[in-house]
């Protein structure tokens, strides 16, 4: 069970919006970050801010290690066989920028990349930006009205010219816990590889990338109770070291002339640049955060705040949820009647309560659903079931001014 020690530790979820308690449920987009972990960042700022990997003197050093340690406490968390398989980037949507760039260049015209409906912009354009150098084909799985994938189809998918599967390990609208360990071992049947868009797995789910088999695994820090501006690219260390370098630059050579330039080792060839240390060294500390509580206690926590409020919602005349798929994650996305969804955000905004409206970044899959946007609301350690019936009562009070 969830304590109430815990919310303390989130000092914004003690501020009011617009007169009232906030009421923060846009966790999908990003969660909200614990003391220890801003702490952190300031005691870096304030007592040893020194760039890494360059300098022979004591703060650098000190700096070095931090991020270092970080590197090989993610390798822990994710179960992977060596650090070299651990690069840091500034989120999911640059690691996986960094895989379709590099990995992709070997990709030629006539190639076809397998995505889902449900995916992220993050994980569609990085994979069309391929077309600057080769026509590249995306076929695209579909959901059925549950939100699931057609798996079926997904299988069909596969030939000789398929080079690469990307999917989302769960989606950011609809919930959807995709079955990512099976799906890989049929890509891997047809010696295909894969990537996993773990961004809205990494905060409630324990990810074991050796045990999923995958090739590739991308996350971001900001929506595990981490920094902004820090995210993960795991890879298998085979394709890695195949891969030429992404971006060029300091940290990521061994020796540069004029006529050539030789590469550094894993995991720095694709680290150009100086990296945001201190925001990696203060990630260290969500994991410390995440372990204390255990991500099992986590997930059943906010998997009981998503089955009380969806019970709450379905009860609302008017309200429609996208996304019923049994196992899905703490995120309800919906519409109410014909109210446009950016009315009902604002309203409820009003009333205090913080929840996301759009495409979610997600515009295939609006298309899919035949809306232009939805309401989001996602549940994170700190929301409490008071929260959920604020919510739903703010949703009841704006509703008749909706329809
Ligand atoms: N993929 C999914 C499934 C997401 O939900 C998000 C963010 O919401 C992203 C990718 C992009 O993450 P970021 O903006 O941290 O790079």
């Amino acid at each position: 069970m969830i304590e109430d020690s815990i919310r303390e530790e989130f000092p914004i979820l003690g501020r009011e919006v617009n007169g009232k308690p906030l009421i923060y449920l846009d966790n999908v987009a990003t969660s909200q970050t614990p003391r220890v972990v801003v702490e952190e960042i300031a005691r870096l700022y304030g007592t040893s801010k020194a760039n890494v990997h360059r300098g022979v003197h004591t703060l650098s050093q000190e700096a070095t290690e931090l991020q270092e340690e970080c590197r090989r406490r993610v390798q822990r968390h994710i179960n992977a066989e060596s650090h070299e398989e651990i690069i840091f980037t500034r989120g999911t949507t640059e690691a996986i920028n960094l895989v379709a760039s590099s990995y992709g260049q070997r990709f030629r015209d006539g190639d076809e990349i397998i995505l889902t409906v449900m995916e992220h912009h993050a994980n569609i354009v990085p994979w069309q930006l391929i077309g600057n150098h080769a026509d590249v084909k995306i076929r695209v799985v579909d959901i059925n009205e549950r939100g699931e994938l057609d798996l079926e189809q997904y299988r069909s998918l596969f030939n000789e010219r398929t080079v690469m599967a990307a999917f989302c390990h769960v989606s950011n609208v609809l919930g959807t816990q995709n079955p990512v360990k099976d799906m890989i071992a049929t890509a891997h049947a047809h010696g295909v590889p894969v990537l996993v868009d773990g961004a809205q797995a990494s905060p409630h789910l324990r990810i074991d990338v050796r045990d999923l088999d995958c090739d590739f695994y991308v996350f971001s820090a900001h929506k595990m109770y981490g920094p902004t501006g820090v995210g993960v690219l795991y890879g298998r260390k085979r394709l890695l070291e195949e891969m030429p370098p992404y971006q060029g630059g300091g940290e990521m050579i061994k020796h540069v002339t004029f006529e050539k330039t030789t590469y550094a080792e894993l995991p720095f060839k694709f680290e150009a640049g100086t990296p945001d240390f201190i925001g990696i060294a203060a990630f260290a500390k969500a994991f410390d955060f995440l372990d204390r509580i255990g991500l099992e206690n986590i997930e059943a926590h906010e998997l009981e705040l998503l089955r009380y409020t969806t019970s709450l919602l379905t009860e609302l005349e008017g309200v429609h949820i996208y996304g019923t798929a049994p196992g899905k994650g703490p995120v309800i996305s919906f519409n109410v009647g014909n109210a446009h969804n950016y009315d009902v955000g604002l309203l409820l905004d009003r009333l205090g309560v913080a929840v996301r409206t759009g495409h979610h970044c997600a515009q295939p899959l609006m298309e899919r659903l035949g809306v232009p946007g939805t309401v989001r609301a996602g549940f994170a350690v700190y929301n409490t079931k008071e929260e959920c019936d604020s919510f739903v009562a703010a949703l009841k009070r704006i509703m008749p001014m909706l329809m």
